[in-house]
C-alpha cells in the first residue's frame, strides 16, 4: 500500500469516527495534497481540482483546505503562504519545516528536544503552547552537494 491509499484511508476512518462527512471536494483536496511532493497555494489545489471536479468553487475549495488544516491533515507553511500533507499521525500539535530556498523542497521535521525544552520552558511561564509553526529556511543536502 502506498502513503498516499494510507492517508486517504486514515481520512475514512478519521470522518467516521468524528462523524464528518468526507465530501467529494474534501476528498479529492486531500488526494491531490497526498500526490505533491512540493508545498501547494491554493490556487494550485483550485485548478488541480478542475480536473477532477465539474466547476470547483473556490469557496468550497478554500473550506476543504480549511477543514483539513483544522484536522491537521495538512499543514500550511506561512513563509511560502502554501499547503503541504502531514505525513505524521495528524493529531501533533506543532509543526517545524526545513524549507529548500533552492528546490523548495518542505520536509516536516520532528525535533522532539527542541519541543521538550520550549515546553517546558512555557508550562514555567505558565503559559500553554497549543500550536506552532516553525519554518527553517536553507539549503537540503542534494541541492548542497550538486
Ligand atoms: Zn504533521
Ligand atoms: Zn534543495
Amino acid at each position: 500500500m502506498n502513503s498516499n491509499t494510507h492517508i486517504i484511508d486514515q481520512a475514512e476512518a478519521f470522518c467516521a469516527e468524528k462523524k464528518e462527512r468526507l465530501t467529494k471536494p474534501r476528498l479529492e483536496v486531500l488526494k491531490i495534497m497526498a500526490e505533491s511532493q512540493q508545498p501547494l497555494r491554493a490556487y494550485e489545489i483550485l485548478s488541480k481540482l478542475k480536473d477532477v471536479l465539474d466547476l470547483p468553487s473556490p469557496p468550497t475549495v478554500y473550506r476543504a483546505i480549511d477543514f483539513w488544516l483544522q484536522m491537521g491533515f495538512i499543514h500550511r507553511i506561512e513563509s511560502l503562504n502554501a499547503y503541504v500533507i502531514c505525513h505524521s499521525n495528524h493529531s501533533h500539535p506543532g509543526a517545524q519545516f526545513t524549507i529548500c530556498d533552492d528546490c523548495g523542497t518542505v520536509m516536516e521535521v520532528h525535533v522532539d528536544k527542541m519541543m521538550e525544552f520550549i515546553q517546558d520552558r512555557f508550562t514555567r511561564n505558565t503559559f500553554v503552547p497549543v500550536k506552532w509553526n516553525l519554518e527553517i529556511h536553507g539549503q537540503c543536502s542534494s541541492c548542497r552537494l550538486s
